[in-house]
């Protein structure tokens, strides 16, 4: 049984870091869609949900193979989100984002390299990019939980952004840090392919990230 107050908290943080995510410009125009693993089930932005017409009485109950009720749909994307939540035992949080640098990369169906040692705050040397799928349909649902196996965050081929996490906050947190790292990778291919870091750097990031600072990324 999850109890009421935890729901109400919930479902207040699941709408601020909604609206949160539009402010600093990841989503726009109804695009994107955030939800919280609810105890068996979860909880999900509404499909068509905006900053201005997402309440806390708006966002979806849905359990994670489909059912739903009330007179507001779930985010046609619950499949994705389900998937991941069943898949990822960790996962308490999930973010879709159809943010300019994320997509400006996921639309050449490539991975983000690792130019960069914050990449690996990802998980590993680099940031998947999963086919393209139509939105809302299984296989796009199951290459996303797939690609979140060994990275908390993929891109989506000619889409956007996903991302999985402890909790909200810091979920939408790892998608803004994707933009960033699409955008400054984007910027620094201008002036031809950036320098990855090498094999042996890798592993020096990621014994000193366990030691140092930031323990485990996913
Ligand atoms: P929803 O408004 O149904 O959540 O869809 C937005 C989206 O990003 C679909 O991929
Ligand atoms: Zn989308």
């Amino acid at each position: 049984m999850v109890n009421i107050a935890d729901e109400k908290t919930l479902r207040i943080q699941l709408v601020e870091q909604y609206k949160h995510v539009e402010k600093i410009g990841l989503n726009e125009l109804a695009s994107g869609n955030l939800s919280v693993r609810f105890g068996e089930n979860m909880l999900i932005s509404p499909s068509g949900a905006t900053s201005e017409n997402i309440t806390v009485d708006t966002l979806v109950e849905v359990s994670l193979d489909g059912e739903w009720e009330g007179d507001r749909k779930p985010s046609s994307e619950w499949r994705m989100h389900a998937a991941i939540y069943q898949q990822h035992e960790k996962a308490h949080a999930v973010v879709h984002t159809h943010s300019d640098y994320c997509v400006a990369m996921a639309s050449h169906l490539k991975p983000l390299p690792g130019f960069h040692y914050l990449v690996g705050s990802f998980g590993g040397n680099d940031v998947p990019c999963v086919p393209y799928s139509t939105f809302g349909t299984q296989s796009l649902g199951d290459d996303a939980a797939e690609a979140l196996t060994k990275r908390s965050a993929c891109l989506l081929g000619k889409h956007g952004m996903i991302a999985r996490g402890s909790n909200i906050k810091a979920t939408a947190d790892l998608a803004h840090r994707l933009e960033i790292m699409c955008r400054q990778y984007l910027l620094a291919s201008q002036y031809g392919e950036p320098q990855l870091l090498t094999d042996e750097e890798w592993t020096e990031f990621f014994d000193r990230a366990q030691k140092v600072a930031y323990g485990k990324f996913i």
